[in-house]
């Protein structure tokens, strides 16, 4: 990662005050700030500036927060920088976490500055640890945690971030059946059970785009899923 935007943090709100808050509790746990005040300044700055960690705004000028979102979890360039997203409809944060845009988590407003600053250094910490840097593969598949690229028999396949996750999550337990609420759990992280279709629907995304390798993942009935032993 670039040393000069390691540290920083884009915030990408309109609401002045807001980021006003934001950027003086980020300055003051030593986070250097940028900040855009609509979805297409942000998503312009968050592709030039690769930021160490977004913090994005539902609702934008411009372009919503999630349509940037989804855009940035999907460009293999921007795909592994963090976003908290800042929402005050609580009843879209099943979208926004765990379905289609990917986020990596969320704070709803009105929020406590010193909570957001705990969270942002929490998902900091878990994208160092990076235990899981090794390449993987499974039949034509080969994963390379370390770039979040993903090919199969030597051609890249575009995957969300979660999709990723869920396949990496899969490749790592081969041959052991995992149930759709551990994988919910892990994949997720999601501590309570909600609706498990969505491991369905994800793993039906995630075969699409796989091809003819999707054979390697395997539906066990009642249960869950299970990554083929070679
Ligand atoms: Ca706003």
């Amino acid at each position: 990662m670039d040393p000069a935007s390691a540290n920083t943090v884009l915030i990408i709100e309109d609401e002045r005050d807001v980021v006003d808050l934001l950027a003086l509790n980020l300055r003051k746990a030593g986070f250097t700030t940028s900040t855009a005040c609509d979805g297409a300044a942000g998503l312009e700055k968050a592709r030039r500036e690769k930021p160490a960690l977004i913090i994005l705004d539902l609702m934008l000028p411009k372009m919503p927060g999630l349509e940037v979102c989804k855009i940035l979890k999907s460009d293999p360039g921007t795909r592994q920088v963090p976003i908290m997203m800042l929402t005050a409809k609580a009843e879209e944060i099943d979208r926004i976490v765990g379905l289609e845009f990917g986020a990596d988590d969320y704070v709803t407003k009105p929020f406590s500055p010193r909570e957001v600053v705990l969270r942002i250094r929490a998902i900091m910490r878990r994208g160092e640890a990076k235990p899981d840097d090794e390449r993987l593969t499974a039949g034509p598949i080969t994963i390379d945690p370390a770039r979040y690229e993903v090919s199969v028999n030597g051609k890249r396949i575009n995957l969300t971030s979660l999709e990723f996750k869920l396949l990496r999550t899969l490749i790592q337990r081969r041959g052991r059946v995992q149930a759709r609420d551990r994988l919910l759990n892990d994949v997720w992280g999601y501590e309570s059970v909600i609706d498990t279709r969505t491991v369905d629907t994800h793993v039906r995304r995630l075969r699409k785009k796989l091809g003819k390798a999707a054979n390697v993942i395997e539906s066990v009935r009642g249960f869950g899923y299970r990554l083929k032993e070679k």
